[in-house]
């Protein structure tokens, strides 16, 4: 396809509603809570793209989340998802319903997806991206992602091709509000797809069995860095999360170390987060840290090296050894205290 000439013809914010076994996923709740934003600055429709089997229900949720429109592809070969018949059957739809701008999540999915989609249709694709805006001027969608290990962000824009595409991080953009009275329109896409076109075949789905750390959903992360010495550190944490109903995040100087897996890893290269408390025990602050957890609303630094970088980012610090400014912050909750006071007396 060439450089679109009539870009007026392409409207709309889409989102791919990525499901997996039936299930919508967190980050496209995200991209609609985006979407409708993206959508209210172009003056156009929201719409959600499902692919799947036996999504009725899916498609009421994503209305619910705010989606004007739901274009739905139900095929038993859509059930779980594939690159080939993912990739033809989206595809198709853009050519035929000329959306302005797609989003997908960064997820292994949307990572694998987007890329061929847009390879296909021939336009842009912005990748990983954190921030997005319109262009006040000429309505064009401003992508900012992380690049060069995240010390520049670069912005990008694409021209002369439609649609505008991104994947965005998981966990950045805020969740759009659930509203059951939303009425929306469900649209049945004409699928052309055979069996042929599909050369993967899903044989199992297997869950890992490890522990699974839910860093995106969890309102206090206490994390802990390399000043902790060791791979025992982290039980330490673990006791002051378990008190405060929290999980355990991690920079990846210790996930190098072998001291805890990256389900854990709080970065850029890790799990993007914004809990209502993040406290960081013996993390430096690396750019490629912070990135990961600046929008937290509540960042408590815990570091012995008081021009350590965390305490420029971070609401409450205290400059100490955390092995004893932990237990100190353990007693002092166990005792009643809220946390301000607690750190106080820490
Ligand atoms: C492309 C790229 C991607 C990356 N992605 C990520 C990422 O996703 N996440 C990430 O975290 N990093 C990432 N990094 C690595 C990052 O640059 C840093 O190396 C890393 O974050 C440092 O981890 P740290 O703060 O635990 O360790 P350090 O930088 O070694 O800091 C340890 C801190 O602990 C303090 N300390 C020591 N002992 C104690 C004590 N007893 N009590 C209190 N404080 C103490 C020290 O003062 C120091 O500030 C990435 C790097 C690159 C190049």
């Amino acid at each position: 396809m060439p450089i679109v000439k009539d870009l007026s013809s392409y409207k709309n914010v889409w989102v791919f509603a990525e499901q997996r076994q039936g299930k919508i996923m967190p980050v496209s709740i995200e991209l609609l809570g985006e979407g409708r934003k993206l959508a209210t600055e172009t003056g156009s429709e929201l719409c959600a793209i499902l692919l799947g089997y036996n999504t009725e229900d899916m498609a009421k949720e994503l209305i619910a989340y705010g989606a004007d429109k739901v274009y739905v592809a139900d095929n038993a070969l859509l059930e779980n998802f594939t690159t080939d018949a993912y990739t033809k059957v989206i595809s198709d739809a853009i050519y035929e319903v000329k959306p302005e701008i797609v989003l997908m999540g960064a997820t292994h999915i949307g990572r694998d997806l987007a890329p061929r989609v847009a390879a296909r249709v021939d336009t842009g694709l912005t990748a990983d991206c954190t921030q997005l805006e319109i262009d006040p001027e000429d309505k064009k969608i401003l992508q900012t992602r992380p690049a060069f290990g995240g010390n520049i962000m670069a912005t990008i824009v694409c021209q002369g091709h439609r649609p505008q595409m991104s994947t965005v991080r998981p966990g950045v953009m805020s969740k759009a509000e659930m509203d059951e009275s939303r009425k929306g329109e469900v649209i049945a896409l004409d699928i052309k797809l055979a069996k042929e076109d599909v050369r993967t075949e899903v044989v199992e789905i297997v869950k890992e069995a490890k522990e699974l750390v839910s860093l995106t959903d969890a309102d206090v992360i206490v994390a802990g860095g390399k000043g902790l010495g060791k791979a025992e550190g982290f039980e330490l944490l673990k006791q002051l999360a378990d008190k405060m109903g929290g999980v355990v995040g991690a920079s990846r100087a210790t996930v190098d170390e072998g001291w805890i897996d990256h389900s854990h890893q709080v970065g850029q290269t890790g799990t993007t987060v914004k809990p209502t408390i993040y406290i960081a025990c013996g993390i430096s602050g690396a750019i490629q840290h912070i990135a990961g957890m600046q929008s937290s609303d509540i960042i408590i630094a815990i570091n012995k090296n008081a021009s350590a970088p965390i305490f420029d980012v971070a609401d409450y610090g205290i400059v100490g050894d955390l092995y004893e400014v932990v237990p100190k912050l353990m007693e002092a909750l166990d005792k009643g205290e809220d946390l301000v006071n607690a750190l106080k007396t820490a």
